[in-house]
């Protein structure tokens, strides 16, 4: 039995956990590490401060399936439509740019939802608070580093997280990059923005006229959304939560600031833009330093193999396209590439 090691339980990590287990079943044991304290990554969905509130999705906020999409990716999207992982979207977005003939989707449990579906799915160990510094080829077999505690050995490594967190990794991995690769990585660009969480007590009424919206012209504040209802999950009885993500240029702009110092900022403008908003009870910022990819590896099938024996692969949304499907063809390419090497 092969030990493969997927660092990364976000989408793409958990995608490639559940399609390895359903294609390998037990002939491989796999192990999942993430440094956070929970699954999810950009799909992340924030507790509430206690029971009384509503959850909020820091990142991700709906799926969007293309038809070419919902023609490929057919049976992931059946799969969470009748678990109800995913449901249509319907309530209104005021400024959604339709796609034609794509369909909106989402999910009722937040978006870390459809991560935690495919982690349970792919029966993997999944270890929290492990952050991978180094890999290290010892003969057959990667040497995984982690910031407190002991490495471990394993015979396939999958790196699903941002390329400049794989480029940080220390050992052998510097070394084994093609000039090529290590150019190709180098010319990956995200987006950076911050992402401001607001609970509400029991009883606060939002009285918005839109379930989310982008805001078109305001240097701070691009898009709002009262994020329950937009999830066709308002539960009677608690309190609303409203999610607002800063422009791109804000974002820059602030990147190297605290969220401590951006957060009051950010409320600011909110309260300006939606002057009769209630007082939140708890408040949560998040930086994404890396939001969505603006440019991605060139030419690149999904994934990159950094080295063949012991197999070491790159995936993730930046070797495709930030969003559900181009983290699903990320996935699929690395399976590829996992399957030849078993
Ligand atoms: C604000 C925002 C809005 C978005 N809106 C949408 C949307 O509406 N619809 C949509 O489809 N997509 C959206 N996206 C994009 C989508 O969230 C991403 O494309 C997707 O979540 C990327 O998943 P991933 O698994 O490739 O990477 P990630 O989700 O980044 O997962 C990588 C994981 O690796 C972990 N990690 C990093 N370094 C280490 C290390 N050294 N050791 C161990 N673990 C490590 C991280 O903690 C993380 O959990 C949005 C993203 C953001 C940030």
């Amino acid at each position: 039995m092969s030990r493969v090691l997927i660092v990364g339980a976000g989408l793409t990590g958990s995608l490639c956990a559940c399609l390895l287990r359903r294609e390998l079943q037990s002939r491989v044991e796999l192990v999942v590490w993430d440094k956070a304290r929970g699954s999810g990554g950009r799909m992340s969905t924030s507790r509430p401060p206690d029971p009384t509130c509503q959850s909020a999705d820091l990142g991700a906020q709906y799926i969007t399936a293309t038809p070419a999409y919902a023609q490929s990716h057919h049976s992931l999207y059946s799969e969470l439509l009748s678990s109800g992982v995913l449901q249509p979207l319907n309530a209104p977005i005021e400024g959604l740019r339709k796609q034609d003939g794509s369909r909106d989707y989402v999910t009722p449990l937040g978006m870390s939802s459809v991560v935690k579906h495919f982690l349970s799915q792919s029966g993997a160990a999944l270890f929290f608070e492990r952050h991978v510094t180094g890999l290290y080829r010892r003969g057959a077999s990667w040497e995984v580093q982690r910031r407190a505690g002991p490495s471990e050995v394993f015979d396939v490594v999958v790196l699903t997280m941002p390329v400049p967190q794989i480029l940080q990794l220390e050992g052998d991995i510097g070394q084994m990059l093609s000039e090529q690769q290590r150019q190709q990585l180098d010319r990956v660009r995200y987006s950076s923005r911050f992402a401001l969480a607001l609970f509400f007590p029991p009883g606060a009424v939002l009285s918005l006229p839109w379930a989310a919206r982008y805001v078109p012209d305001n240097p701070c504040i691009r898009y709002v959304a009262a994020d329950a209802h937009k999830r066709n999950a308002d539960v009677p009885g608690r309190g609303p939560s409203l999610v607002v993500h800063t422009s791109v240029p804000f974002g820059l702009e602030h990147l190297e600031d605290n969220k401590e110092d951006v957060q009051p900022i950010i409320l600011q403008e909110l309260y300006q833009l939606l002057p009769d908003l209630p007082q939140p009870i708890a408040t949560k910022c998040q930086k994404w330093r890396f939001s969505q990819v603006l440019t991605a590896v060139p030419s690149c099938p999904g994934h990159m193999t950094v080295h063949q024996q012991p197999l070491l692969v790159c995936a993730g949304d930046a070797f495709s396209h930030s969003n559900f499907d181009g983290c699903v063809e990320s996935a699929l390419s690395a399976l590829s590439a996992v399957k030849a090497s078993l």
